[in-house]
């Protein structure tokens, strides 16, 4: 068989961790597999790098940081290959321009294109475990790229699709994928299996248990995943297509407070306003979530939606610089300390009343909406960061998710 084993940064956050995953993998390599390791950056090496940027130039380039992140990737495999080497075992590291995993151009966001299998095969075939650099790659111009935060789990799901592999397990700092973060809800139940389409709603609306890219390629190209624990060996979660025949009405909750609502008060109502402020936005590449346009009042209305912090001033900028001119609107308001809660269930589709009864949980619990969105499968509510966690909890009592 050959095996991906994908490691995040908790598990191999010291010298004592490392040897940890080290001999899980050699066991899997004694009873004969292929194995394929990708590692993330150790602890919270990820932040400590982008720290030292921002203290140096907080408006540093793009390509120098992520030249300076994959650095901390680089660390965890080459120390990963001489902790394997020390128990016996033959193993080498990888960085993302030796394997050559091809990616586009944009720097801290690049999407991977392309993974050039020879040189893992070629080691594979003389029996050493690869262990090889998470969340970067290279672009055209062979700089180095990154896939953004959480990334190194789309490295694996790719490697794991180029190279055919028989399993690719994730393995992280908790024992699956909860009903809800375990860390926000100490209740949630682990789940043993959850669909493609509900996990890549869960993973984008704020589970970070997975990257959300690394579902969505997942689900395309047929990867079945397991995510489970590198601290012990209790059964994780299977992320598969869809085959039960009772769809669960709600699987999970997620919460998401990388988020800032913005509300544009007063454009003029008429054709093309929509279009004017989205085109704007989407022009300074800023991506935008839970839209809604207010009822009408005269010769005015206003629309509301949010985006994500690390956005937030640079949609600000563009509103302000076209406040005036083209968009003619009377004011702008940005508020910073609001969450999005969230709940996702196929089962939601031939279910009425399951917004409802989100909505009735957040009443019970005292807390205000602010604003609503739908999709087929998901039901998310923007309210005050501060009651993120009651929402929570009361939203996951109401279902009866609890364990
Ligand atoms: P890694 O470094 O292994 O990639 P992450 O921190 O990226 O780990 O992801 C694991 C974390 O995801 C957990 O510690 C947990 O707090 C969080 N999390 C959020 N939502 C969920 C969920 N629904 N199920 C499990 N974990 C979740
Ligand atoms: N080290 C990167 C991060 O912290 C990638 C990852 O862990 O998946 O975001
Ligand atoms: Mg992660």
């Amino acid at each position: 068989m050959l095996i991906v084993k994908k490691f995040g940064g908790t598990s191999v956050a010291n010298k004592e961790r490392i040897f940890n995953v080290a001999k899980r993998c050699i066991e899997d390599y004694r009873e004969g597999h292929q194995v394929v390791v990708v590692l993330s950056a150790m602890g919270k090496q990820t932040d400590v790098l982008l720290d030292m940027a921002k203290d140096i130039n907080p408006k540093a380039h793009k390509r120098e940081l992520d030249m300076l992140l994959t650095t901390g990737e680089q660390t965890s495999v080459a120390l990963m290959a001489m902790a394997m080497d020390s128990l016996g075992v033959p193993a080498v590291s990888l960085n993302a321009f030796q394997v050559a995993m091809h990616t586009t151009s944009d720097y801290g966001n690049a999407r991977l294109r392309k993974i050039d299998a020879k040189r893992i095969r070629y080691e594979l075939d003389n029996r050493r475990i690869v262990v090889i650099t998470g969340f970067q790659g290279i672009n055209k111009y062979n700089d180095y790229t990154t896939l953004g935060r959480g990334g190194s789990d789309t490295t694996a799901v790719a490697l794991a699709a180029a190279l055919n592999a028989d399993a690719c397990e994730i393995y992280t700092d908790v024992d699956g994928v909860f009903t809800a973060d375990p860390r926000v809800v100490p209740n949630a139940r682990k789940l043993s299996e959850i669909t493609y389409d509900e996990m890549l709603e869960l993973a984008s609306l704020g589970a970070g248990v997975l990257h959300n890219r690394s579902v969505e390629m997942a689900k395309k190209y047929g990867v079945q995943l397991v995510v489970r624990s590198s601290l012990n060996t209790n059964e994780g979660t299977v992320v598969k297509e869809d085959n039960k025949m009772e769809k669960m009405l709600v699987s999970g909750v997620a919460t998401d407070k990388n988020v800032v609502h913005f509300a544009v008060e007063g454009l003029e109502n008429k054709p093309g306003v929509a279009f004017k402020l989205f085109h704007h936005l989407a022009n300074h590449n800023v991506n935008v979530d839970m839209i809604l346009q207010s009822v009408e009042h005269g010769e005015s209305q206003d629309i509301s939606f949010t985006v994500t912090e690390d956005m937030a001033d640079i949609a600000m900028e563009t509103l302000e610089r076209h406040g005036d001119t083209s968009l003619k609107c009377d004011n702008i308001k940005m508020v910073k300390d609001v969450a999005k809660v969230s709940i996702v269930g196929a089962g939601m589709m031939s279910n009425p009343g399951v917004a409802a009864k989100m909505f009735e949980a957040l009443y019970d619990a005292g807390i205000n909406i602010r604003q609503i969105s739908t999709s087929e499968i998901r039901v998310s509510v923007l309210i005050d960061e501060k009651y993120a966690e009651p929402a929570a909890q009361a939203v996951h009592d109401a279902f009866s998710l609890e364990e």
